[in-house]
């Protein structure tokens, strides 16, 4: 079916070319667990060696599942191609390495996921791919930082614990005029921020968050926007626009010629599925489609939540304050309001007058809320970070990051809201008073 004019509710379900399984009629989409896939005839298996014909060799390139899955993300994502990966760590990886080789460099804002500060200050200098980390609050600072050999500028929409909106058409717009690419992790914020409306090359997904919404599977994706002119920079973008001798001498940009801008994606499928083999498995491919038919659904309980969640933790007196883009002012809210389409997302976090002694005890007095180190699952969850993700940090380091002491970070789930809110306020009392060891519904 045709896309372009459906809503997100109706393009979860029927985004894409899939209707039915071909094979069987079946309207669920089948998990087709197979490595490998039988060529009609030995000229059927050249073409699709030689990228003639776009079809099925083997499962860690491409799977009929994981098909469906990729349509329908670039579908509501608004981009022309999809790539499913076997994390988000592969795809944020695999975004960069698309188009960067040793030598080269990306410029990343400083608010990033821990995982992926560490693949960008350690992993990739393996690699040779210089990342330069650059503070976000004045976008001038890309432009300040970009070279001749820049090949990309990396950012997430809505970076906790600061939770302070990345200003991506400001930064889209600097890369425009150097011919370099903005690429926008946007997990925490599915259908809520468009980063293509902003001019945006590419969106990475950590699939495993709100898209899968159930804490069920790893998984990732990188969408191409089709909207970035990688042969007009060719002198940027080797590894699109001249030979690859890895795949008898093919130029991507020309490949891709009759399949539409898709070279970004094509290469990224060809060269780096193939070479570094991060799928995803067809079952994985099945949940995430799971999750993708009610995300319109649930994101929009996850925000009225967590707006709810955030005023009540604004009335409470043991809360220094509450980090939360709705509470926020000034340019952070007025980024906010610009990127956030869809309401202001559903991480909350909030800092306990009292300290590390009184987030701990906060955490282990919640008895509905998970303490798990994840975000986006249907469950509300929390997590105390200076005790936790950020402890091998100084005190110093913590609070650069954004991490005070009594700093707390809630995903805030769909349940009832009044349930949450319960629970959160039984555990505020406790964490107030002599250390608490109630028994947790989650303790098995
Ligand atoms: N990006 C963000 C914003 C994340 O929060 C995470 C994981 O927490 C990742 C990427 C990595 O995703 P995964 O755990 O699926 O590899």
């Amino acid at each position: 079916m045709t896309t372009d004019s459906k809503r997100f509710e109706t393009l979860a379900l029927h985004g894409g070319s899939y209707r039915a399984d071909p094979a069987t009629g079946s309207v669920a989409v089948p998990i087709y667990q197979t490595s490998s896939f039988q060529f009609d005839d030995a000229d059927h298996a050249a073409r699709l060696f030689a990228l003639e014909e776009i079809g099925q060799i083997y499962t860690r390139i491409k799977n009929p599942t994981q098909d469906v899955l990729e349509e329908r993300l670039a579908a509501l994502e608004g981009g022309v191609a999809a790539l499913a990966v076997s994390s988000g760590q592969a795809a944020t990886a695999f975004s960069l390495l698309n188009i960067a080789q040793a030598g080269d460099n990306i410029v990343s804002s400083t608010d990033l996921y821990g995982g992926t500060w560490t693949l960008f200050s350690q992993t990739l200098k393996q690699f040779g791919v210089e990342i330069r980390f650059v503070d976000p609050a004045d976008p001038e600072n890309f432009r300040r930082a970009t070279d001749e050999r820049t090949r990309a500028y990396f950012a997430e929409t809505l970076p906790n614990p600061k939770l302070h909106v990345f200003p991506i058409a400001e930064v889209a717009a600097i890369g425009r005029s150097l011919g370099v690419p903005l690429i926008v992790d946007n997990t925490a914020t599915p259908l809520i921020a468009r980063p293509f409306d902003h001019g945006a090359a590419i969106v990475v997904y950590s699939t495993t968050k709100y898209i899968g919404g159930h804490g069920a599977a790893i998984g990732g994706a990188i969408v191409d926007g089709g909207n970035f002119d990688w042969e007009a920079h060719a002198g940027r973008f080797p590894l699109l626009n001249t030979p690859d001798h890895a795949y008898h001498g093919v130029v991507w940009t020309e490949a891709a010629k009759p399949l539409g801008p898709i070279a970004y994606a094509l290469r990224a499928r060809t060269r780096l599925l193939r070479d570094l083999g991060a799928a995803i498995a067809p079952q994985n491919a099945f949940l995430f489609i799971q999750g993708l038919e009610t995300l319109p659904l649930r994101i929009r309980q996850h925000v009225e939540n967590a707006a709810k969640v955030a005023d009540f933790l604004s009335g409470r007196d043991e809360v220094a304050s509450v980090i939360f883009p709705g509470l926020q002012t000034g340019e952070p809210r007025r980024r906010a309001d610009a990127y956030l389409s869809g309401g202001y997302g559903a991480l909350v976090g909030f800092e306990l007058k009292d300290g590390v002694e009184a987030g701990r005890r906060f955490i282990d007095s919640l008895k509905l809320l998970y303490h798990v180190a994840n975000i986006g699952d249907a469950r509300s969850l929390a997590i105390h970070p200076a005790s936790t993700t950020h402890q091998q940090l100084t005190e110093e380091e913590q609070r650069a990051a954004g991490v005070t002491p009594g700093y707390v970070r809630l995903s805030v789930g769909i349940e009832h809201p009044d349930d949450i809110i319960a629970d959160i306020g039984q555990a505020l009392d406790a964490a107030r008073s002599a250390p608490s060891r109630a028994p947790a519904l989650n303790a098995a």
